[in-house]
C-alpha cells in the first residue's frame, strides 16, 4: 500500500466520526428547538425590515405635522408680541424656541420679508419666493435635503405683520431604524435564550413518538420479522412505518437474491464452489466420516470449442442433472451436490460407507455417459471420479478436496477404470508427477528434446521413401524418455506447441539435408490436437519450411485418428491452408479411434497409417487380418497411400504387401535413429523387398 492510499483510508476512517459525535450532541428535539428559535428570529428580522417600509407614509405625516406645529407656534407667539408692540422681544422668542425644540430652527420676517430675527443655527434660508409660497398655503410643507420647512403669516385683527418660518431636520431614518433593530434584536435574543429550554422541552414532548420509534428501530432484533406498521396506530407515523416496512422488505429480497446469486452457479442452478466449500468445511468440522467425491468431465473444453458455449452450457446442465439424479436414486442418506469448477462437480457424503460411495460413483459414471441430444446434435461426455474421506485422508475441507483431486488425477492417468480413491501412495506419485512436470518445463528450456527418425520403406521394392520424426527427451542424466510419458505432460502444461515447433524445425532441417544429399526424400511429423489451439501453428509450419528450404510436398503431418474425429471441422480449418501449399497429411493410428468415416473422408488426408496393434496382432488375433484388409480396401478405394506401423517381421511385411499396403515402418527395417546415425544407416541400407507370393 502506498503512502497516499494509506492517508486516504485514514481520512475515510476519520470522516464519519465527526458527524456521529455532532449527531449525538444534538438529538431530534434539539434540532427542532433550534429550528423554531431560528425561525422566530428570522421572522422578527423580516418584520423589522418590512415595518419601516410600511410606516414610511405615517412617519412623513408625523414630520409634516411637527413642522406645521412649530411654524404655527412661532407665528402665534410672534403675533402676541406684535399685538403688544414688542417687536424687539421677537429675537428672544426665537432663541427661547430653539432651546425648547432643539431640532427646530426659527426665523421671523416682517411683511416685506425683511428678517427680524433668526435662530443662530440657521445658516441658509430658502429663497423668499419659496417662503412666500409656503406661507400662502396653510397645508404646504417644503422638504429640502433632510430638512422640513413650513411658514405661517403673522396676522392680528386681519392685519398682516410678518411671517414665521420654522424648519427642522429629523434624525436620519436609517439611524433610527438600526438603533431600533439592534435593541429589538438584543431583547429578542434574550427572550429566545430564556425560552429556548422551554421550546426544547416542548419539541421533545411533541416528537416523543418519533424518537421512541427511532430507538425501537435501532434496538430491533434482526431476527424480528414483525411489521413496524403493526406496532403503532399513530395517524402520522403509520404511513411512515408502512414505507419503512416496504423499503425493508425490498432490501431483504434484494439481499436474498444477491446471496442466492453469490452462492449459486447460474448454468446448473447448483450450489457453486464457494457454497460447496463452506458446506464441506462445516461438514468435516462436524466430525464423523465424510466422503467427498469429485467428478471431472473429460475434454469438456473440446465440447465448448466444437459446439459453442450455448450447447456446452446446456450439456453441462444436463450432465449436472443426471449426476444429481443418479446420486439421489442410489443414496438413502442425505448428500450435498454442487458445481466446483468449469467442468467439475462434487458430492459430499456425510456418514456414508465405502460401499455406498462405490455404488454412487458407479451410478454417476453410468448416468453421465449416455448420449444427449441438444439442438438436434448428439453428444456424449465421459467423466472421471476421485474420492477421499475425512478424517482418514484429511482433517479439513480444503485438504479433503486436495486429496480428492489427487485421486482424480490418478483416475485420469489410468486406462480402464474411471475412478480412484485417495491413497497415501498417490501423494508420492503426485509429487513425483509434479517434479516430472517441472523437469519437462526445464528440459524444454534447455533444448533437451530432439527428434529421432524412423525410416519408411516401400514394401514392394524395399527402397527407403521417407522417415517419421519422433520426439525424444534426452535428460541430463543420459536417460532417454519416451514420448508416451512427456507428450501428455507437455499437452497438459500447454507446452506442446513449443515442443512441436522444435521437432518440426529439426525434422524440416534434417529432411532438407537428406534431400540435398539425394537420400530419403520426405519426413513425417506428429501433430498433437492441442497444437490446433495455437493460432501460430500454420505459420510456424511455413516458417520451418522456409527456414530449412524443404519443399512443402516433402513434409507430411500426422494427426491421430481420435484427434481428427473429435473435431473434424477444426482439423479441416487448420489443415486446408497447409494442404493447399502442398504439405501432405496422414491419419495416424488408424483403427484405434471411434471412426466417423463420413467425417474422415471429408478431411484432406493423403495417407492412412494402420496402427501397430493390428499389425502386431496379425499372427495372434484371427480377426486382425480382416480388420487390416478392410482398412487397406478403404484406403485403396479413396485412392490414399497406406503405411503399416510396427512392422517387425518379414511375414507381416509379406502379408501387408499381398493386401496392397504400400509402405511399411517398423523395427523390421529399423528402429528410430538419431539424426547423426540416420545418414550412416541410409548409406549402408540394403533394400528388403517384401514377397507378395510368400506363404
Ligand atoms: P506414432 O506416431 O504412432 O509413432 C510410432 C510409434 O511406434 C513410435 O513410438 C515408434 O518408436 C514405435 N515403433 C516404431 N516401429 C515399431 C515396431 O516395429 N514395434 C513397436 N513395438 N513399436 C514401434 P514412440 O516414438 O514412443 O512414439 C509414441 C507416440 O508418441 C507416437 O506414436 C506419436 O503419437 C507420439 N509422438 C512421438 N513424437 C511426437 C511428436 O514429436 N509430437 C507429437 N505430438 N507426438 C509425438
Ligand atoms: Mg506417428
Ligand atoms: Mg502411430
Amino acid at each position: 500500500m502506498t503512502a497516499g492510499t494509506a492517508k486516504d483510508s485514514a481520512d475515510r476512517a476519520a470522516k464519519p466520526v465527526a458527524p456521529k459525535r455532532r449527531a449525538k450532541r444534538m438529538g431530534l428535539s434539539g434540532r427542532v428547538a433550534m429550528i423554531a428559535v431560528a425561525a422566530a428570529f428570522f421572522a422578527a428580522l423580516a418584520q423589522w425590515v418590512v415595518t419601516p417600509i410600511m410606516a414610511q407614509g405615517e412617519i412623513r405625516y408625523q414630520r409634516q405635522t411637527a413642522v406645521f406645529a412649530g411654524a404655527n407656534l412661532l407665528a402665534d407667539v410672534a403675533r402676541i408680541h406684535v399685538e403688544a408692540g414688542h417687536w424687539d422681544e421677537i429675537g428672544k422668542l426665537v432663541d427661547a424656541l430653539s432651546v425648547g425644540m432643539p431640532d427646530g430652527q426659527s426665523a421671523v420676517f416682517d411683511k416685506d420679508w425683511k428678517l427680524i430675527a433668526k435662530d443662530g443655527a440657521v445658516e441658509r434660508l430658502p429663497p423668499q419666493r419659496q417662503m412666500a409660497a409656503l406661507a400662502a398655503d396653510a397645508s404646504a410643507v417644503m422638504v429640502e435635503g433632510e430638512r422640513y420647512y413650513a411658514a405661517r403669516p403673522i396676522v392680528s385683527n386681519g392685519v398682516l405683520y410678518g411671517y414665521a418660518v420654522y424648519s427642522f431636520e429629523p434624525r436620519a431614518f436609517l439611524d433610527i431604524w438600526l438603533w431600533v433593530v439592534a435593541l429589538n434584536a438584543i431583547v429578542l435574543s434574550l427572550v429566545l435564550l430564556a425560552i429556548a429550554p422551554l421550546i426544547y422541552r416542548l419539541a421533545r414532548h411533541a416528537l416523543k413518538p418519533v424518537t421512541d420509534l427511532e430507538k425501537r428501530i435501532r434496538m430491533r432484533d434482526p431476527k424480528d420479522k414483525s411489521k413496524l406498521a403493526d406496532s403503532s396506530d399513530d395517524k402520522l407515523l403509520k404511513p411512515l412505518l408502512t414505507a419503512i416496512d416496504g423499503v425493508h422488505d425490498r432490501s431483504e429480497a434484494a439481499m436474498r437474491r444477491a446471496l442466492t446469486m453469490a452462492y449459486t452457479d447460474p448454468v446448473t442452478r447448483l450450489p457453486n464452489r464457494l457454497r460447496f466449500m463452506s458446506k464441506l468445511d462445516g461438514t468435516v468440522a462436524g466430525g464423523g466420516v465424510v466422503f467427498l467425491v469429485i467428478c471431472d468431465l473429460d475434454r469438456f473444453r473440446q465440447v465448448n470449442v466444437t459446439y459453442g458455449p450455448r450447447v456446452a452450457d446446456l450439456a453441462l446442465a444436463t450432465t449436472a442433472e443426471r449426476l444429481r439424479a443418479a446420486a439421489s436414486q442410489t443414496l438413502t442418506l442425505p448428500f450435498f451436490f454442487g458445481r466446483i469448477g468449469a467442468d467439475q462437480f462434487g458430492v459430499i457424503l456425510p456418514g456414508a460407507g465405502r460401499e455406498a460411495v462405490d455404488s454412487v460413483i458407479a451410478a454417476m459414471e453410468a448416468a453421465v455417459s449416455g448420449v444427449m441430444v441438444i439442438d438436434e446434435q448428439a453428444l456424449r461426455v465421459t467423466a472421471r471420479f476421485g474420492a477421499a474421506a475425512s478424517p482418514e485422508d484429511a482433517a479439513n475441507g480444503g485438504d479433503l478436496l486436495k486429496q480428492a483431486e489427487v485421486a482424480l488425477k490418478e483416475a485420469k492417468r489410468q486406462t480402464g477404470t474411471k475412478h480412484a480413491f485417495f491413497d497415501r501412495k498417490l501423494l508420492d506419485k503426485a509429487r513425483a508427477q509434479s517434479r516430472l512436470e517441472e523437469e519437462v518445463r526445464e528440459g524444454l528450456e534447455r533444448g533437451e528434446f530432439v527428434a529421432v527418425y524412423q525410416p519408411k520403406v516401400k514394401l514392394e521394392t524395399g527402397e527407403l521413401v521417407g522417415a517419421e520424426a519422433l520426439a525424444r527427451w534426452r535428460r541430463p542424466d543420459g536417460m532417454a524418455v519416451s514420448p508416451g510419458v512427456f507428450i501428455p505432460i507437455a499437452e497438459e502444461l500447454g507446452l506442446i506447441a513449443k515442443l512441436g515447433k522444435q521437432v518440426m524445425q529439426d525434422a524440416c532441417l534434417a529432411a532438407a539435408g537428406w534431400n540435398r544429399r539425394g537420400i530419403v526424400s520426405s519426413v513425417a511429423v506428429n501433430v498433437s490436437p492441442h497444437q490446433f489451439d495455437d493460432p501460430d501453428f500454420v505459420n510456424s509450419v511455413y516458417r520451418a519450411l522456409d527456414e530449412s528450404g524443404l519443399p512443402p510436398n516433402l513434409l507430411e503431418l500426422e494427426i491421430t485418428e481420435s484427434a481428427a474425429v473429435a473435431d473434424p471441422d477444426r482439423v479441416a480449418r487448420t489443415m486446408w491452408p497447409l494442404r493447399n501449399r502442398g504439405v501432405r497429411l496422414a491419419i495416424d493410428d488408424f483403427g484405434t479411434g471411434h471412426s466417423n468415416f463420413a467425417a474422415i473422408t471429408r478431411l484432406p488426408f493423403d495417407v492412412f497409417k494402420i496402427d501397430q496393434q493390428f499389425v502386431r496382432a496379425l499372427s495372434t488375433d484371427p480377426h486382425a487380418p480382416a480388420i487390416v484388409e478392410m482398412i487397406l480396401a478403404m484406403a485403396e478405394a479413396l485412392g490414399q497411400e497406406t503405411v503399416a506401423e510396427g512392422v517387425e517381421t518379414k511375414e507381416q511385411a509379406d502379408f501387408l504387401l499381398r493386401r496392397a499396403c504400400t509402405i511399411g515402418q517398423g523395427y523390421y527395417y529399423s528402429p528410430p535413429l538419431p539424426a547423426a546415425e540416420f545418414d550412416a544407416f541410409v548409406r549402408s541400407y540394403r533394400p528388403r523387398p517384401a514377397d507378395r507370393f510368400a506363404a
